[in-house]
């Protein structure tokens, strides 16, 4: 591999990490609910901040995902 095209490349992840951080940024903004919005159960603060902006517990994000793939939505 020449000298430009590793200079290239090196451009490239820096182009994509930059959009990752942005898009990072943006997600940190959302703000997760405290509740969930289907059952009402309290949201585990851990969760609220390994997922931002997610708006309902475990439970029903699973039930929710397999009614959208059951609708072939995913
Ligand atoms: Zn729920």
């Amino acid at each position: 591999m020449s000298a430009e095209l590793i200079d290239a490349a090196n451009g490239q992840v820096e182009h994509n990490l930059q959009i990752a951080l942005a898009n990072r940024r943006t997600f940190n903004n959302v703000v997760s609910a405290t509740h969930c919005t289907d059952c009402g159960d309290e949201l585990d603060e851990r969760r609220r901040e390994a997922v931002p902006g997610c708006t309902m517990c475990v439970d029903c994000m699973a039930k929710q995902e397999l009614l959208a793939k059951q609708r072939g939505m995913m």
